[in-house]
């Protein structure tokens, strides 16, 4: 059918390389371009050595520069590009895809590199320009955001009049053995988590400390963990797109050594973003953490356990209130057999080759900027069942308070 080029060569542009792999009769060509070209030559080799029909090129991109990006795309000529390089890049990507005409998709927002604030203003500021270019850009299509507004979609349509509260639940039972070290990218994990906590209520931000809320919650195949409030892209798209939703929550497990271990290097100055010199050099302390904790890639062949990601959602059905909690379960081990990765690159890699296969294929085809949810949900559900993470439902969940 078409070619996508693929941005970024990471865990999670691991998992969307073999999944376009898996899945040749609509990826016939894929071109993989990051930083460091030798990282994907070895993603290229690792597909080829299973076998697959795609033809798979590489390339060296540095996706800061827009002007290389543009000789790439403008050589390649893909149908769409998928961002899986850093959120830093989403707007140079963009320009790019505006300049030649190319459908783009991602999985994470635009956040400056200096503020620590990720928010769509930035992004969503390319509406019009993206309407007049006739291109479509999918954004946020990988597990959370991603699967979890697709889940929000199919609830609205199928169970709810008008959905009120909405809890999102992300759950990471999974034990890679080290005292300390984060699952995707630490620099964007870190920000993420020593950022203040907020949900929506009746339209509103509502700020808290970090981790100020916790709560308790017992997840299927995984037991009881504890969770906390956590601020997360997705509720500023879905406050807009889910009618008559009052409240917005997202809640994510973390076990206490993770904890204790970030409270210290908090405490200590290594989590800040603040340049500071040393031994004449400029160097950024979380850049810094990140050269020295184990590469996120590393984690897949000593993860064990599973994750249960998904939404509970209290509304109102033909007058009755109703309740329904949909998520879905994936087993590290099973994934890194697989694919060679752990479950939290693979539960956002699947997504991402999904949503740019329903750009390719025309399904969710519309000249613009869109979140998931904006689009029909039923034909991505069915590839979620389709590509590796099938969904289960529950239409008597316990609340989470
Ligand atoms: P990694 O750090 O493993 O990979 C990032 C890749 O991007 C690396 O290959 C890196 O190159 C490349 N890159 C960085 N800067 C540039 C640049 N200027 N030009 C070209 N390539 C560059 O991250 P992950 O794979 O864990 O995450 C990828 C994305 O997925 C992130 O945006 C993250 O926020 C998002 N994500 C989304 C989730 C969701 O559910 N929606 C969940 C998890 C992650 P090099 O190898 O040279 O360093």
């Amino acid at each position: 059918m078409g070619k996508a080029l693929i941005i970024g060569a990471g865990g999670v542009a691991s998992v969307v390389v073999h999944k376009c792999c898996q899945n040749s009769a609509v990826f016939t060509e894929i071109c993989i371009a990051s930083r460091t070209k030798s990282k994907c030559d070895a993603l290229k080799e690792a597909v080829e050595k299973k076998g697959t029909k795609t033809v798979v090129t590489t390339a060296q991109v540095d996706a800061n520069s827009v002007e290389q990006l543009v000789a790439l795309i403008e050589r390649e000529k893909p149908d769409v590009v998928i961002n899986v390089a850093l959120p830093y890049q989403d707007l140079t990507i963009m320009d790019a895809c505006l300049a030649t005409k190319t459908d783009y998709v991602d999985t994470a927002n635009y956040e400056p590199e200096d503020t620590a604030k990720f928010e769509y203003k930035w992004q969503w500021a390319y509406r019009e320009k993206f309407e007049k270019a006739g291109i479509t850009a999918l954004l946020g299509s990988g597990f959370d955001p991603g699967v979890t507004g697709v889940f929000c979609a199919y609830a609205q349509k199928h169970y709810f009049d008008e959905i009120h509260y909405i809890d999102i639940l992300d759950c990471n039972g999974g034990d890679h053995g080290y005292p300390f070290a984060t699952n995707f990218n630490p620099e964007i994990n870190i920000r993420e988590v020593s950022a203040k906590g907020s949900y929506i209520e009746n339209g509103e931000w509502v700020e808290t400390e970090p981790m100020e809320i916790k709560r308790v919650y017992n997840f299927d195949q995984v037991g009881e963990k504890d969770m906390y409030l956590l601020h997360h892209e997705e509720l500023e798209s879905l406050a807009l797109n889910i009618r008559g939703v009052k409240r917005i929550r997202f809640f994510m497990t973390f076990g206490q050594s993770y904890l204790t271990h970030l409270k210290c290097l908090e405490n200590v100055g290594m989590t800040s973003i603040e340049p500071i010199v040393y031994e004449g050099k400029e160097i950024v302390p979380l850049q810094f953490l990140k050269a020295v904790l184990p590469d996120p890639a590393s984690l897949g062949p000593r993860t064990v356990g599973k994750t249960n990601i998904g939404c509970i959602f209290q509304g109102v059905k033909d007058g009755k209130e109703k309740t329904y909690y949909i998520y879905n379960i994936c087993d590290h081990q099973a994934c890194y057999r697989e694919v060679g990765s752990q479950a939290v690159s693979y539960t956002t890699g699947v997504p991402a080759m999904i949503g740019a296969m329903m750009v390719m294929t025309g399904k969710w085809k519309k000249p613009g900027v869109y979140n998931v949810e904006e689009f029909d949900p039923d034909p991505f559900m069915d590839a979620l069942n389709e590509w590796g993470l099938p969904w289960i439902e529950d239409f008597h969940p316990t609340l989470v308070d």
